[in-house]
């Protein structure tokens, strides 16, 4: 691909969150940027104005990443209105906490779904474009607990876990035809996910965090911007934690 060419990036779950401070930071790079969001229309047109503002631009592409033939159709119309996927960015994500023994299905199933499934029907989608073109480069963004597990978070573990498996067996896939694939595992970041966190268990948190202090979302969206540039080109089925040091 010519490194002039402009690149054409999704941001799955870029209405709030991390998953904004993504698109933003990958707008500032130069790409196009297309936000994902599922049911936060005007969160995700927020997203659009912030893209616009630091000089980039975007559209809003709105379907769940869990089903697989809204996944396929929103792909499809990528592919006619761009004809190319440079960036896929896995952000979307759900967590259902709970002890194991009130766990419901729906609970387990539904996590899973979206964060593990949704990963897999985008990543399949976009593989498709990037190994046509002979260049992409794929971010899952996982989790620290992913790594370390964590009580309460079975089904959030699991799936985010799964997103690592997933991003090596991936990476050794497409990586002949220059596609890299690989995994940012961020530990506490102050988003709507961590808000909900009562001060008690923030207090507890900040124990184990050396450096004293929750993440940012655009810290973690410099990670990714780092992957998703031609820089880490020799950079692939790598889990690269952002945590604060609360794992070694
Ligand atoms: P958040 O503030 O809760 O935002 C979640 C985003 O995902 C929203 O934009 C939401 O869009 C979207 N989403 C949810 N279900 C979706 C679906 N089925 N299809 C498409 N989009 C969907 O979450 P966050 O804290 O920014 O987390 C972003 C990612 O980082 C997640 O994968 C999370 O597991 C991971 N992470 C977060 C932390 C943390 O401390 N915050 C730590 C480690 C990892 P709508 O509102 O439109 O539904």
């Amino acid at each position: 691909m010519s490194e002039t060419k402009r690149k054409i990036a999704l941001v799955t779950g870029a209405s709030r969150g991390i998953g904004r401070a993504i698109a933003i930071e990958l707008a500032k790079t130069g790409a196009f940027i297309i936000v994902n969001y599922s049911s936060s229309p005007e969160a995700a047109q927020e997203t659009l104005n912030a893209i616009r503002e630091v000089g980039g631009d975007g559209e809003l592409l709105k379907f769940s990443v869990q089903d697989s033939q809204a996944v396929e159709n929103a792909f499809d119309g990528i592919k006619s209105r761009h004809g190319q996927l440079d960036i896929l960015v896995n952000n979307a994500g759900i967590s259902k906490d709970g002890l194991v023994l009130r766990m419901k299905d729906e609970e387990w199933l539904t996590t899973l779904a979206v964060n593990l499934n949704g990963s897999f029907f985008c990543s399949r989608a976009a593989a498709r474009l990037m190994l046509k073109s002979k260049w992409g480069r794929i971010v899952n963004i996982s989790s620290v607990v992913g790594e370390m597990g964590n009580a309460g978070q079975v089904p959030y573990v699991s799936s985010k876990s799964g997103v690592i498996g997933m991003t090596k067996a991936l990476a050794r896939e497409l990586a002949s035809r220059n596609v890299t694939v690989n995994a940012v595992t961020p530990g506490f970041i102050e988003t709507d996910m961590t808000a909900a966190l009562d001060e008690k268990l923030r207090a507890e948190h900040m124990k184990t965090i050396p450096l004293g202090r929750y993440g940012q979302g655009e810290e973690v969206a410099k990670l990714v911007a780092f992957l998703a540039s031609d820089s880490a080109a020799y950079i692939t089925g790598q889990v690269i934690g952002i945590n604060g040091g609360m794992y070694m």
